[in-house]
């Protein structure tokens, strides 16, 4: 029987290292399209291949071309148990319309969850410790079978995609198929409109790009899609892609503290809760019973919170970039209205303005491990501060 180009070329690769079966693939396929590229792959590792997708505001492309091919392949959406509940609405949505069959939620463990997590705050003190337990850690689980994975991602999106390939091979020999790597809005959009494909009904709230609750905000008018994701870090990827990559790719950031005192350690309690500023209305702070923390917009007025500031013992607020002065002038006004418990300052402040922070009465900034790389606890602490926020604003 005559051999098929598939099955000649599967018998090729296989007998190749991943890392020269990705090239070979990404030679084959330089100049192919995104449904090209995914034939191959759902073809070569039939079985033993899985879409990852966040069904999230671009995700129905993807979902549409995999469903076109073999509406079998096994879809892993990560349910962290902080989606909105739009997004699952989305996805049943979805995969009844475009007949998918093996879509799966992945949870977290949940002996884990009540060992790190046990009142849903961490994504408050340490987002990558959060993102490891309800994305990275279960992900890692739930794709230990398959030999090769999909992803939605797209170079666009940010600086550390700007490299993606179409077949890449993840530390441990998975290989790793980017269809949409060169796609952008424009060609996402119209794909959409081409297939009569439904919208993520966030998209028309002002999310153009969806994650967990707690870390997606709205996105303002000339602002970046992703914008609102992690807004006030650093942060721009959960970690689930860069989980497996080589040494040299593996980026995870661990905030940091810094005080007057230097580095140190976060102090805010594992029972502690976290409440979004958006969310206080809808939310009886005393009824929490638990340590209080509020995580502020930038448009937050602190007059507005007057009312909560006994039951709250940390205010989160956020600096979007070190040229936004939101941030102080929340921090201050708050002081000035008499509020008594931790500031946090997360976000993008320089060693420059840490002197500021201090005299509005900030008490401790947050930044990521690669800003401490940066600006190691010397520089902070060289910084010359006032006694105390108190004796600027009663000097002021
Ligand atoms: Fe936790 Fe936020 Fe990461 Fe979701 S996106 S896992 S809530 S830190």
């Amino acid at each position: 029987m005559t051999k098929g180009p598939t099955q000649m070329l599967l018998e090729k690769i296989e007998s190749l290292s991943p890392e020269m079966q990705a090239d070979e693939l990404n030679s084959r396929f330089e100049t192919g399209t995104p449904q090209d590229v995914l034939r191959e792959a759902i073809e070569l590792h039939k079985g033993s291949i899985a879409m990852v997708s966040s069904f999230g505001a671009e995700s129905a492309v993807l979902l549409h071309m995999v469903a076109q091919i073999d509406p079998s392949t096994t879809v892993l959406l990560l349910e962290t148990q902080m989606l909105f509940p739009e997004t699952l609405a989305y996805q049943r949505q979805l995969t009844e319309l475009l007949g998918l069959t093996d879509v799966r939620l992945i949870s977290p463990d949940a002996d884990e969850l009540k060992k790190r997590d046990p009142y849903d705050a961490l994504h408050l003190s340490n987002h990558d410790a959060c993102c490891d337990l309800r994305k990275v850690e279960p992900l890692e689980d739930a794709l230990s079978g398959f030999t090769a994975a999909i992803t939605g991602r797209k170079r666009f999106q940010s600086g550390l995609r700007a490299r993606m390939r179409f077949f890449e091979v993840e530390r441990g020999g998975r290989l790793r198929i980017n269809p949409l790597k060169d796609w952008a809005g424009k060609q996402l959009s119209n794909y959409m409109d081409k297939h009569d494909l439904p919208r993520h009904p966030l998209v028309a709230k002002g999310y153009p790009s969806i994650g967990c609750a707690p870390c997606t905000s709205k996105v303002g008018e000339g602002e970046d899609a992703r914008a609102g994701r992690w807004r006030g870090t650093e942060k721009n990827e959960c970690g689930i892609h860069l989980l497996n990559d080589g040494p040299a790719e593996r980026i995870k950031p661990m905030p940091q503290l810094i005080t007057r005192e230097g580095f140190v350690a976060d102090s805010w309690p594992s029972e502690g809760v976290s409440v979004d500023v958006a969310d206080l209305s809808e939310t009886d702070l005393a009824a929490l019973n638990a340590p209080v923390a509020i995580r502020l917009d930038v448009t937050t007025d602190a007059v507005d919170l007057v009312e909560h500031f006994d039951k709250v013992a940390m205010m989160v607020v956020p600096f979007a970039s070190s040229g936004d002065g939101r941030g102080f002038s929340i921090a201050r006004q708050l002081r000035m209205l008499g509020y008594t418990g931790k500031i946090r300052a997360a976000g993008h402040i320089l060693v420059d303005q840490f002197r500021a922070a201090m005299r509005v009465g900030i008490d401790e900034v947050e930044i990521s491990s690669e800003q401490a790389a940066r600006n190691p606890e010397e520089q902070w602490k060289a910084v010359p501060l006032l006694d105390s926020y108190q004796s600027h604003v009663s000097a002021a």
